[in-house]
């Protein structure tokens, strides 16, 4: 059937359409004057430059994160190699917090050295270490980026002291991931880049792969024009339903924090678990930065158990409720014994460095799981 040039029939619905057109067309050349040559009217091109329904959530991106602008990717991963590709050019220094996300790490470490970026990778682990290495490389750097909380351990940054340390000229980017609003607003820290991978609590459901970009609009448009050449995005469906989860972000979050909590309480005070990581507990080294930068402490716990790798492993098998799978942000909890999942290729020198023993366990906790069934769940198979 020829799908005949036209207007939608209504423009009523409570919901706005979801746009999924490849491409837009103009009525005349004054048409294509106003909306192409001019941009006096709004108008759409070609798809992989822009979408109505992407249009809409990113402008709801950035109202969220009091951001000037924001961008859709189709992964958090194309989020951020087109950020670093687009502000870094060859000779740059760039400081990487080294508890970074491994994919991200392997970006800076694999990809960006072909550009001979040279990146300083410096540790977190201590945040007074770690603004002093940012002090001694100000001079030099072009770009410092941060992740935090990290994974598993949950560290965090002093990032109102990295922005004081660098002065206003050097770019900071933030991988916030694990902590979006409401639970910390990376931009008001000082971070000039706020970047999240959507797969996670801005997806929510376990459903989308996507990435958001949101902050300081002259960035933004030099990465939007990496974006919409390089051809990283998403589609309007995927917008759609990420639509549809920030209508429930913030009920997520306060549902998921209270869960993770509870549980990191509970394993806390547990007989058979050597350490828990939790930016809720006073045990936490992070803590007090915690209280400092996070309005909530989400929904990853991870802990350790004194025992093997076979031993976690017995113990992880037991569980029931959780699913053995590697995200967060999900409906379902979600569990991954670290060494054995996301550091599966590392030896123990590797492991070392990272710190994370062979007993290490993250729980990433689901909001559709009653935190009751969790708990027994874990004492039965910690049992
Ligand atoms: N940043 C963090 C902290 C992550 O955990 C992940 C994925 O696990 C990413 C970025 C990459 O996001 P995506 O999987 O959407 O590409």
């Amino acid at each position: 059937m020829t799908r005949r040039r036209g207007r939608e029939l209504y423009l009523n619905s409570v919901e706005p359409p979801t746009y999924q057109s490849a491409s837009y067309y103009f009525d005349d050349s004054d048409h294509v004057r106003a909306g192409l040559h001019e941009r006096s009217t709004a108008a759409g091109r070609y798809g992989r430059y822009s979408n109505p329904t992407w249009l809409e959530v990113e402008s709801q991106l950035s109202e969220l994160n009091s951001a000037e602008s924001s961008l859709l990717f189709s992964s958090g991963m194309a989020a951020h190699s087109t950020t670093f590709l687009a502000l870094l050019k060859p000779g740059d220094h760039v400081v990487l917090a080294a508890e970074s996300y491994r994919q991200v790490r392997n970006v800076f470490h694999e990809i960006l050295k072909k550009f001979d970026i040279i990146v300083h990778e410096i540790s977190i682990r201590d945040p007074d270490m770690f603004c002093a290495g940012v002090r001694r490389l100000r001079d030099q750097v072009r770009l410092v980026h941060l992740e935090m909380p990290s994974s598993p351990h949950m560290y965090l940054i002093d990032v109102a002291q990295v922005r004081d340390v660098l002065g206003p000229d050097v770019i900071v980017t933030l991988d916030s991931s694990f902590s979006p609003p409401p639970n910390f607003h990376a931009l008001r820290w000082g971070a000039d880049l706020a970047l999240f991978s959507a797969t996670k609590y801005l997806g929510g459901h376990g459903d989308i792969v996507a990435g958001v970009l949101s902050g300081r609009a002259d960035l933004i448009e030099q990465i939007r024009w990496y974006r919409d050449t390089t051809g990283p995005v998403t589609d309007g469906h995927v917008a759609a339903l990420l639509r549809r989860s920030l209508y429930t972000l913030q009920l997520r979050m306060e549902r998921v924090n209270a869960q993770a909590m509870a549980v990191a309480l509970h394993l806390d005070a547990h007989p058979k678990v050597s350490r828990v990581y939790y930016t809720g507990l006073p045990s936490h080294p992070h803590f007090k930065l915690g209280q400092q930068y996070l309005n909530g402490h989400g929904g990853v716990v991870t802990f350790e158990l004194d025992r093997t790798e076979a031993e976690t492993a017995e113990v992880v098998d037991r569980l029931k409720v959780p699913f053995m799978a590697s995200n967060f942000g999900a409906p379902q909890t979600l569990v991954e014994q670290s060494t054995f999942f996301t550091y599966f290729e590392y030896d123990d020198a590797g492991l070392a460095t990272i710190g994370v023993p062979r007993g290490t366990i993250r729980l990433a906790l689901g909001y559709t799981d009653d935190v009751a069934d969790v708990i027994d769940d874990l004492d039965n198979a910690l049992r």
